[in-house]
């Protein structure tokens, strides 16, 4: 599942390419999964792009908010052409002329009706939504976005509010690390290759941890999730950027689907466990 730094990759590249675009046009091909209808958004403008945990907001000059959560294989993909796939659940049609074909049409009258749709139609681009398992969703109300946890590369991402959160658990660290109602943003991989980095056990409950592991863990997660975001994220699986290149953290993967192969610190065997129904890797040595 995409994580924070996916995420906000896709997010930074869209926002140098649809922030000030006119919707166009929109197609929803899976209503179960998007619930939203083209009066909804078609005529306004996306004004900006945010990101909430794993969630990304568009914002529309009508003041509505567009959520979109990619879950386990959602993409989006940002195209000069509409390639419609079987995993394709919908396609906003943007154009940034749109505007100003409207301004040189009202000081035009000889224009004949269609010349507007003729020339949005040279100056379109697609955001399209693919997502195989269908379990992404994008609507434009999303409780989720109330529940969720402390960002990470925010200021209430500080050793007292870590204390806090662990304290009140005997939860295994990795699931805790986890649960986007307390922290937003981490998933399997950058939970596993964080407390590698922090020599902890992801078996260990959370409120074990000591005031110096937390510490530890806490600047283990910045640095892990910035590297990821240099490398634009991990492309292991379904993850890929707007413009359908591959993030590169999986060729900088410390202990995740390393299973078997040698712990870049001391050499023994990194293991594979099952946490909470997901893959943990880690090394038994190194993470006491
Ligand atoms: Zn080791």
């Amino acid at each position: 599942m995409p994580e924070l730094p996916e995420v906000e990759t896709i997010k930074n590249y869209l926002r140098k390419n649809i922030i000030g675009k006119e919707i166009v046009g929109f197609q929803n091909l899976n209503k179960k999964q998007i619930k939203i209808k083209e009066k909804d958004i078609v005529g306004e403008k996306i004004l900006d792009l945010q990101r909430r945990g794993k969630i990304l907001i568009l914002k529309l000059s009508n003041n509505k908010d567009v959520f979109v959560h990619l879950k386990m294989t959602g993409q989006l993909i940002y195209a000069k052409n509409k390639e419609i796939l079987k995993s394709t659940r919908a396609v906003f049609e943007l154009c940034e002329l749109a505007r100003m074909i409207d301004d040189t049409q009202m000081n035009a009258n000889f224009i004949r009706d269609d010349w507007r749709n003729k020339n949005i139609r040279n100056h379109l681009h697609y955001l399209i939504f693919n997502d195989a398992r269908k379990f992404g969703w994008i609507k434009l109300k999303a409780e989720e976005i109330k529940n969720l946890g402390i960002e990470p590369f925010s200021k209430e991402f500080n050793l007292k509010n870590l204390e806090k959160i662990f304290q009140k658990s005997k939860r295994p660290i990795k699931i805790v690390l986890m649960d986007q109602t307390e922290i937003a943003g981490i998933g399997n991989i950058y939970a596993s290759e964080s407390l590698f980095l922090a020599k902890i056990n992801p078996q260990k409950p959370a409120n074990k941890l000591t005031k110096e592991e937390i510490k530890r863990l806490r600047n283990s997660i910045l640095k892990i999730l910035k590297k990821a975001l240099q490398y634009e994220g991990t492309s292991s699986r379904f993850y890929i950027k707007p413009d359908q290149t591959k993030g590169r953290y999986q060729e900088k993967f410390l202990v995740y689907q390393r299973e078997g192969k040698k712990c870049f610190r001391c050499k023994s065997k990194i293991k594979r466990i099952v946490l909470g129904g997901r893959s943990t890797f880690y090394c038994q040595i190194c993470q006491k």
